[in-house]
């Protein structure tokens, strides 16, 4: 069975990873040292194998972390972006985290 993770804050990121802190404020969302990023922020860090979150296929957050990183992330997600995750993504865009964005960009789309 899976640990589920929390999302890190920004500075815990540096416990997971080699990743240096270069900055005061979280160059992705602004957040300080001990918040919590903002859910679109493409800086954050995968809390099981500190690369990138929206890109790992670690999917170690919890489910409602999970959802709520998902709507998140759907916010930067545009028709172009969305395009080129299904062309170069997996065959059902479930393996990040920016894939389920976009599947479910797509499947809003198609209902409105
Ligand atoms: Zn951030
Ligand atoms: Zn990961």
């Amino acid at each position: 069975m899976n640990t589920m993770y929390d999302r890190l804050k920004f500075g815990e990121e540096c416990t997971v990873a080699d990743y240096t802190i270069v900055s005061d404020t979280c160059p992705g969302c602004r957040a300080l040292p001990g918040d919590h990023h903002l859910l679109w922020c493409p800086s954050q860090a995968c809390p099981v194998c500190g690369d990138e979150l929206f890109l790992c296929a670690c999917k170690g957050l919890s489910n409602d972390e999970a959802e709520r990183l998902i709507e998140g992330i759907m916010k930067l997600v545009d028709s172009e972006l969305a395009d080129k995750v299904v062309t170069n993504g997996s065959k059902n865009l479930d393996k990040t985290y920016l894939e389920e964005s976009v599947k479910l960009f797509i499947n809003r789309c198609k209902h409105n």
